[in-house]
């Protein structure tokens, strides 16, 4: 750190990316990217966008927008996209959270909302999940301040469903809800509907996953048109071109290929539910995932060793060394191929060691 850096930025402790390795030969499993190429036709409408990158990208993401308004059955005015969800979620924080309205978040949960608070000088308000890693819904009630929801939870794959999240929505009508959907397409229910009936709900998604284009960096919120307006003030006054024209033509024909997306999802959710079975038979207990990804204790040695193991066996996965979760990895979803070995090498590490 430099003597320049300002005071308020010096304590931060900013949020660590899952390890990208170099060594291609590695089974990656740990960033929940999609084990698939993106769609052909994104890869083609890329490739065409890439002859205009002399101009700069449609700041109103026009097109990206009108397929994404299209697919949810929404208007386009109840959507606004941005480079990665983190960015959405980046200008909730500053658009709906200050010194005075709190962020609301679970202690287990996706990372970066305690860096953002931290980042944007804004009180964090951490509500224990259960035992069992369930979110509790009423702890949300009339909170006063900003609540952000991973549904499903990150790291646990867990879900909050509809009726409870509508719940909490009417039990905080001067408190904006943002459910947070980067996992939503293996198996959870979407909130996306319910932006129709309540003005105090944002719904984040994101192409890095059931989308597969998670290096395109393109996310988007769908919310009433004047929540919207207020997200888009805030992306007026830092990067009108947050989009890229590359990403944004990818984006638009990936949500167009909606045969492509549903074969892809529909074998992440099918090598899940086997590897799940597969890891149960071994001894794990494996939290109810509707994600791409699994959360997996080992119990017959910790969680520190598993992930160690694995990696030596050429297999990466995601490991948190925070309190309640040291004794789980998180799995991301990959191929067949790719989990037959991981559970190949599970299966020899735990000969080796037990
Ligand atoms: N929300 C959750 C819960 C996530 O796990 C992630 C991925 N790290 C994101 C948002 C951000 O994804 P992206 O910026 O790639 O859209």
């Amino acid at each position: 750190m430099s003597k320049f850096l300002t005071e308020k930025y010096s304590f931060i402790k900013p949020y660590t990316p899952g390890e990208q390795p170099k060594d291609k030969t590695l089974v990656k499993l740990n960033t929940n990217e999609s084990p698939f190429p993106p769609s052909p036709k994104a890869i083609e409408a890329a490739a065409k966008a890439a002859q205009t990158l002399n101009l700069y990208s449609d700041p109103e993401n026009t097109d990206l927008i009108d397929a994404i308004a299209e697919n949810y059955g929404v208007a386009p005015s109840n959507v606004i996209a941005g480079n990665g969800s983190d960015e959405i979620l980046a200008f909730c924080f500053q658009a709906f959270c200050d010194e005075k309205i709190p962020a609301f978040f679970a202690d287990v949960t996706y990372g970066f909302y305690k860096v953002f608070a931290k980042l944007y000088g804004v009180e964090a308000k951490i509500i224990p999940l259960k035992d069992d890693f369930s979110i509790c819904p009423e702890e949300y009630y009339n909170i006063g301040g900003t609540a952000f929801i991973a549904n499903p939870n990150a790291p646990t794959g867990m879900t909050l469903s509809l009726e409870q999240i509508e719940g909490l929505l009417k039990s905080n009508p001067d408190n904006i809800i943002v459910i947070d959907e980067a996992y939503v397409d293996f198996g959870g229910e979407s909130a996306i509907p319910l932006t129709k009936c309540y003005e105090n709900l944002i719904v984040v998604q994101t192409f890095s996953k059931s989308r597969g284009l998670a290096g395109g960096r393109i996310g988007f919120a769908v919310a009433n048109a004047e929540l919207i307006a207020d997200l888009k003030k805030i992306k007026y006054s830092y990067n009108p071109y947050n989009v890229g024209a590359m990403p944004q033509a990818a984006a638009a024909a990936s949500m167009r290929d909606k045969e492509y997306f549903e074969k892809n999802r529909a074998e992440v959710i099918r090598v899940r539910e086997m590897t799940v079975t597969e890891l149960e038979k071994m001894g794990f207990t494996v939290l109810p995932s509707k994600a791409n990804f699994i959360f997996a204790r080992a119990n017959k040695i910790s969680g520190a060793d598993y992930f160690k193991a694995l990696r030596e066996n050429g297999i990466i996965v995601r490991y948190f060394d925070a309190p309640r979760i040291n004794e789980f990895v998180r799995i991301s979803i990959g191929t067949q191929e790719q989990m037959q070995k991981l559970l190949s090498a599970t299966k020899k590490i735990l000969e080796e060691r037990v």
